[in-house]
């Protein structure tokens, strides 16, 4: 397979459209090969069933138009960063060859979310080794980002923001696929959870003058080759 040049990891289905969206679709349109991999099937739920939730995923993929998405089949709600499911994700890095990840930012209430953070951490570290039996080439993604998808009411301050405004809409469409999710059994009264994700890209937007935005956040140092981008 020919390489990704991003690559979203989620903890679950619908995590990487909810987080990234957006930015996946403005890479996409800049002829980037974009992948998702997501880590669990999201399984079980209050209002979800592995088939209803494989369907949800099917049409998100279609509306986002990605290069690729695969799923590693660990353990939904008992995620945990365990050697084997290092192994797992560094084997996949190393199959798919991303220059940049996309991770859950490391604070979570949910524990799925906690571990795949540092789960992916690892196995960016692991993909690089020589002598060992995982397949494919050794490979270093170049650069870990960190978006939010959330379970806290918390407010990181994030390195950059990502002007997503001409791909908001498709990205909402994406996020609504998760009907079980994110419809189903949740208040129907103004705010819905759906407003929220508008209202709050609307807000990072508003932060960088914008009308829609994704809020990122890195460990190490942003480079850029310029300012030219800048808004
Ligand atoms: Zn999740």
């Amino acid at each position: 397979m020919q390489p990704l040049d991003y690559l979203a990891v989620a903890p679950h289905p619908d995590d990487a459209e909810l987080g990234v969206g957006g930015t996946l679709l403005s890479l996409l349109a800049d002829g980037a090969r974009v992948g998702v991999l997501d880590l669990t099937d999201g399984e079980p739920t209050p209002h979800g069933s592995p088939e209803i939730r494989a369907g949800e995923t099917a049409a998100a993929t279609a509306v986002l138009g990605l290069t690729w998405r695969g799923n590693l089949a660990l353990p939904n709600r008992s995620l945990e960063a365990t050697l084997a499911a290092r192994a797992a994700l560094a084997g996949a890095f190393r199959q798919l060859r991303p220059r940049v990840v996309f991770a859950p930012y490391w604070e979570d209430a949910h524990p799925d979310h906690v571990a795949a953070s540092a789960l992916i951490d690892a196995a960016r570290f692991w993909a690089k080794l020589t002598k060992s039996d995982l397949p494919g080439e050794p490979h270093h993604p170049a650069r870990i980002v960190y978006y939010f998808a959330v379970h806290l009411r918390i407010h990181p301050k994030p390195s950059f923001v990502v002007d997503v405004s001409a791909h908001h809409a498709r990205k909402m469409r994406a996020v609504e696929c998760y009907q079980s999710q994110f419809v189903a059994g949740r208040p129907t009264t103004p705010p819905t959870f759906l407003d929220d994700v508008r209202d709050r890209a609307r807000y990072w937007g508003w932060a960088i003058g914008a009308a829609y935005g994704e809020p990122f956040l890195t460990r190490e140092e942003v480079g850029l080759r310029g300012l030219r981008d800048l808004l």
